[in-house]
């Protein structure tokens, strides 16, 4: 087949794709560098050759093997590229570059493969990122699950912001940048073939717009962590463990959409727990919160942020949850895996 146009169509995945040889140059020629298409990528070389970064470089890397690899609100494509950016933007860093490998199983259609690097284009195109460099891997039929995407990013932290989540002190606020669950909860009803009455939307999207208008703000940020495998409640808690401290939430604070609250009550699972892809939290100092909540609220991606919390002291680093009811209810590490390949 090599020589010949490839078969986008009809075509799958050969092995003779990740062979090093012709049918590998046609395939990343064709399908992968035209809609990737940058300088860099173009130089064709080893590695790509960047300019010098102004400032400390952060990296990050995330695999990605999410199932199903096309759900409502993303795929692999865009997730692979807003995980990493988010992870990234994270540190107080604007994310820059992005190196991404994929390992294709045989007899997964052409087709498929050219919607998700589409969709990765486009995710970094909006996230004003450049995917710098790149590497396919084939392996045979029964060895993988379709498509897996590695995805490194790059980019340079902002001045004087160092974020961490060894930072939290008590009295600090905990603000969430929108409602939790969406990601979770809606390959959770595309895998299992859930139908509610309202749709389930993943809210996978790229934060580093977000963050700029945070550290904009001037509030003092002390950490920024997004809530992605584990929900809400695990990154609260591997914040708690970090600065050695507790956490108490307002139940009634937490922005929750109703079809995702409704999802969760029949399937008797805690909003707390699932999944998000487009959401953060941030530590901040109290004196801050409100400046800080308000640019957020400017932001497409911060309309619905909330103060949800504070810091307390508490040598158990509890993370604790005053309920709607008026009691309390320790948000506990999470246990066992209730739903694997989420991201
Ligand atoms: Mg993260």
């Amino acid at each position: 087949m090599a020589g010949l146009k490839l078969d986008l169509r009809h075509g799958r995945v050969e092995m003779s794709h990740g062979s090093g040889g012709r049918a590998m140059a046609q395939l990343i020629d064709e399908l992968f560098a035209k809609r990737l298409a940058n300088d860099y990528l173009a130089q064709g070389d080893d590695g790509a050759l960047l300019p010098a970064v102004p400032g400390r470089l952060v990296v990050s890397t995330d695999s990605h093997v999410v199932s199903p690899l096309f759900f409502p609100g993303g795929d692999i494509g865009s997730l692979a590229v807003h995980g990493t950016v988010n992870d990234v933007a994270m540190m107080g860093a604007r994310p820059l570059y992005l190196a991404a490998a994929f390992i294709l199983e045989e007899g997964f259609p052409l087709a498929d493969l050219e919607r998700i690097v589409e969709s990765m284009a486009a995710a970094a195109r909006r996230a004003g990122v450049q995917i710098v460099a790149g590497d396919t891997k084939v392996v045979e039929k029964g060895k993988g699950d379709g498509v897996f995407i590695t995805t490194t990013g790059f980019g340079v932290a902002r001045d004087g912001v160092t974020l961490s989540g060894r930072n939290a002190r008590p009295g600090d606020a905990i603000l969430l940048s929108g409602s939790i669950g969406e990601h979770g909860m809606a390959i959770l009803a595309q895998r299992e073939g859930f139908a509610f009455d309202a749709p389930l939307v993943s809210d996978s999207a790229a934060l580093n717009g977000l963050v700029e208008v945070m550290l904009d703000s001037g509030a003092e940020l002390r950490a920024l962590r997004d809530p992605t495998r584990g929900g809400l409640a695990t990154t609260l808690n591997e914040l708690a463990r970090q600065s050695a401290v507790g956490m108490l939430l307002d139940e009634t604070a937490i922005p929750i959409q109703p079809a995702v609250a409704a999802a969760c009550e029949f399937l008797g699972l805690d909003p707390c727990y699932m999944a998000n892809e487009g959401k953060l939290v941030a530590l901040c100092a109290a004196p801050d919160a409100k400046r800080l909540l308000a640019a957020m609220r400017g932001h497409p991606l911060g309309q619905n942020a909330a103060i949800i919390g504070q810091v307390i002291e508490d040598s158990h680093t509890f993370v604790q949850m005053r309920t709607r009811l008026g009691g309390r209810r320790i948000l506990d590490w999470l246990n066992g895996e209730p739903l694997p390949r989420i991201c």
